[in-house]
């Protein structure tokens, strides 16, 4: 190093300068390395070039005086004057560069005092030298003051400073550029032999400079091809963004970037670049590292496309359902969640449970804290308030969701509002009490219907055998049969009663409307009921509210009948003394919904002075089998079902049925009905009383019954034959049919309808068909809704109904058979 570093000397400049300072001070100089080897000298004296440092013995001498006046410089000093040993004065001065001896600067070959001219007379003819010519060199040499040695010294020291410096300085370049070389090469080899693939780019021609050899397996294309490409050749973006940046790589804004490069296949890779920038021979580039992230991209959008599958499940999931992470943090919940938690609307992803619900019990926090520590925990429904204060019933399930590494992340809440359900459950509790309850009702029904069919029933059949008995008195058989006679009326009540509330019970019942003159039925009413009335002793009127003109509502006459009937005939049974009172007037009510309108309706009333009825019975009469749970023995002779049948009958109408009553005191029936006058005037003779009709006299007639059950024909053969009618008999359809095609002579044929074979219905249209004037009456058993429509659409001229009454036959054939 030292001997390199005495090269770097710029010798050139420091000969030129040491020979000016010769020039212009007379000082010899010359530059020695610590062995004493000359490197430059300059206006050296005669008498040390041509004798002393000629001659082996002299230049011996000059050489270990060098070599003591080095070894001084060694120790330090800065400088030092010597007296060599040829008798001469030297004065050297160390060159150092960067701290380090490296030469000395040697001066002198000069006298301070006058030189001793016998001592170098001896010293010539010692070492052989030409006296004269040794002499005449020795005058050459100088002698010169201290003082001025001393000025030269300044010189000279600045000389070495100078000499060091500019040599370090020298120095400081050679390493610096041995550095850089040794940077390049590094780098070179990192670029060539990196697995990574890199670039060189130069930023301004966009080109590819240089290129690895990763890059050229990666891309395809051979090191010649891809310094041929530009930028633009690989990336897949528009010319200006790849300007946008390449600016901001060499500005260095950004060092990062994403983009899709093209491949020599003509395939596409994802790849991310880190760019630096670098100095090559003292030009800028743009050094890029590429890595290929198409797979990690790949498997990003994978995870992301099962991130989003999951929320988008999660969100739109029928089920209530809420992920948490540790903090108690909303990470995702379904729209149901919102929904059940009333948070539709609000932002609460990233949100504490806790800041959502302030007030949430301390239990469901304990809870929390169980199930992040990894628990699962299943609640019974429980209460919960909403944050407007509502409440509701929910039922959860939390399970701590853990990450990969089966640390606990968070909990998931699945949860129930269960409130409806509860309801529900209690409805059904309390449906099944009812049930429990209406069972009962209904045993109690079945054993009353059971003690109603049997005491009719009772009564039939002990009085039939009394009237077996012989020598009955006349008076005695009448009473008996009378008595059996009202039994069997009142086991019919029964039996209507239970057809009419199981029609009412499965929807069969219908209404079927007409004109009806309210008027005449309050009458009729009035009139059939007068007699039971005077045979109790009770006051029996009727009240009418409006004139007959007016009194027609568009109504069930036959509903409207029974209803009325029921009423009455239950006032004159419930009562034992004062009166009865039925009648109607025109109401004028306001609707709820609408105050302004008003609606017309009438109401009718059955008032009576008897027994009256508990307050806490008033609801219960009006329920289906509740009599049979009401202790009053009086109220036990009857099925239970009139007022539920009128209840249902009015609504069915239209109407409400009330009542208001006092115990002992009476009680007052009220029901409505829809009326809309009907403006045409109506025929009040239209409809005559049957009853009014006894006096019409019945020519004897030709009858045929049409029945198969031997004791149903007695009857009837019995009551027709007292009117002294001519009877043919038929036991099917087909017989009927043929008797009636065979004898014209029949007049009026009575149907009945359950036949074997044809039914009554199936014969009377093929009796039709060849006959359309014979009077037909059908009888049925089943007293149905439709029986009689059914009847006269077959083509009967009329209906009778089993039991068949006398009374009833006898009106039916006069209203036909009238002579
Ligand atoms: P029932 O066939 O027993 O008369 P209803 O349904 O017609 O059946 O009546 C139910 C019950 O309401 C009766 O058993 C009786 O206790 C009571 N009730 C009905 N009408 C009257 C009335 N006018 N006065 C007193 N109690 C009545």
């Amino acid at each position: 190093m030292t001997h390199g570093t005495i090269d770097l000397i710029d010798f050139e400049r420091v000969d030129t300068l040491l020979e000016g300072f010769n020039k212009s001070t007379g000082f010899v100089t010359a530059i020695l390395d610590l062995e004493g080897n000359i490197l430059s000298k300059s206006g050296w004296r005669h008498i040390c070039t041509h004798f002393h440092r000629t001659n082996l013995e002299t230049a011996k001498k000059c050489k270990i005086s060098d070599t003591v006046l080095a070894g001084k410089l060694a120790t330090g000093e800065s400088y030092h004057f010597y007296k060599c040993l040829n008798g001469l004065v030297d004065v050297a001065v160390p060159i150092i560069i960067n701290g380090k001896h490296v030469a000395n600067l040697f001066s002198g070959q000069f006298f301070f005092e006058k030189p001793d001219v016998a001592l170098f007379q001896d010293q010539a003819i010692q070492y052989g030298f030409d006296l004269d010519e040794y002499l005449s060199a020795l005058k050459d040499v100088p002698v010169v003051s201290r003082e001025k040695v001393l000025d030269a010294m300044d010189f000279l020291l600045n000389m070495t400073q100078l000499i060091s410096e500019m040599t370090f300085q020298k120095l400081e370049q050679i390493e610096l550029n041995d550095a850089l070389k040794k940077s390049e090469e590094r780098f070179r080899s990192i670029f060539e032999n990196s697995l990574a693939v890199m670039l060189l780019i130069e930023p301004n021609s966009r080109r590819i400079i240089d290129a690895n050899h990763a890059a050229e397996r990666f891309y395809g294309w051979s090191h010649a091809e891809l310094v041929q490409l530009k930028i633009e050749d690989l990336n897949t973006l528009s010319e200006d963004a790849i300007t946008r940046a390449l600016k901001q790589a060499t500005e260095q804004a950004r060092i990062n970037f994403r983009f899709k490069h093209r491949l020599a296949n003509g395939s596409f890779r994802d790849v991310e670049i880190y760019s630096s920038k670098v100095m090559i021979d003292g030009k800028e580039y743009l050094h890029s590292i590429i890595h290929d992230i198409t797979d990690q991209i790949k498997a990003q959008n994978e995870v992301e496309k099962k991130e989003k599958l999951l929320r988008l499940f999660v969100q739109h999931s029928p089920a209530s359902i809420a992920m948490f992470d540790t903090d108690m943090k909303y990470i995702l919940v379904s729209n149901q969640y919102l929904i059940d938690f009333g948070l539709t609307g609000i932002d609460i992803i990233g949100k504490s449970h806790y800041e959502i619900f302030p007030d949430l019990p301390s239990e469901w926090r304990e809870r929390h804290i169980r199930c992040l520590a990894g628990s699962f925990e299943k609640t019974e429904a429980q209460s919960f308030t909403h944050l407007d204060g509502k409440t509701d019933w929910i039922q959860c399930e939390i399970h701590p969701w853990f990450e990969q590494n089966n640390i606990v992340a968070g909990i998931l809440v699945f949860s129930e509002v269960v409130t409806q359900r509860r309801e529900a459950e209690n409805e059904l509790i309390a449906a099944k009490e009812k049930a429990v309850e209406s069972d009962r009702l209904k045993s109690a029904f079945l054993a009353n219907i059971s003690h109603e069919i049997r005491t009719p029933m009772n009564g039939i059949l002990g009085f039939s055998e009394l009237l077996k008995m012989p020598n009955l008195a006349g008076a005695q058989q009448q009473e008996y049969i009378e008595i059996i006679e009202k039994s069997g009326q009142r086991m019919l009540n029964v039996i209507n009663e239970i057809i009419d509330i199981s029609k009412i019970e499965s929807g069969q019942m219908k209404t079927s409307l007409s004109e009806v003159n309210i008027n005449e039925q309050i009458t009729y009413i009035h009139s059939f009921f007068k007699p039971e009335a005077d045979n109790k002793k009770l006051e029996f009127s009727f009240v009418l509210g409006l004139p007959s003109a007016d009194a027609i509502v568009n109504t069930d006459k036959e509903k409207l009948y029974a209803i009325l009937t029921n009423l009455v005939k239950n006032a004159l049974k419930y009562t034992d003394k004062g009166s009865v009172k039925l009648g109607y007037q025109l109401k004028t009510i306001n609707l709820s919904v609408f105050p302004d309108e008003t609606k017309h309706v009438l109401e009718f009333f059955i008032n009576d002075t008897g027994i009256g009825i508990p307050a806490d019975r008033q609801q219960a009469i009006f329920d289906r089998f509740i009599q049979a749970d009401i202790a009053d023995k009086r109220a036990f002779q009857g099925a239970g079902l009139g007022l539920s049948i009128s209840k249902a009958y009015v609504e069915m109408l239209g109407g409400i049925i009330r009542v208001e009553s006092e115990e002992q005191i009476g009680s007052t029936f009220y029901f409505t009905l829809p009326y809309n006058r009907i403006p045409i005037p109506y025929n009040e003779t239209v409809s005559t009383p049957l009853e009014s009709d006894s006096n019409i006299v019945v020519k004897k007639q030709k009858i045929l019954i049409v029945e198969d059950d031997e004791i149903s024909y007695l009857l009837l053969s019995n009551i027709l034959r007292a009117q002294k009618h001519t009877l043919i008999k038929a036991s099917t359809g087909y017989e009927a049919i043929e008797i009636c095609r065979t004898d014209s002579q029949i007049d009026l044929v009575l149907m009945d309808i359950q036949l074997p074979g044809i039914n009554g219905y199936e014969t009377t249209m093929q009796i039709r068909q060849f006959n359309p004037n014979i009077i037909i009456i059908a009888q049925t058993a089943y007293g149905l809704e439709g029986d009689r429509e059914k009847a006269i659409q077959s083509g009967c001229n009329d209906y009778i109904s089993k039991p068949i009454r006398i009374e009833n036959l006898n009106k039916l054939i006069r209203k036909y058979l009238k002579s």
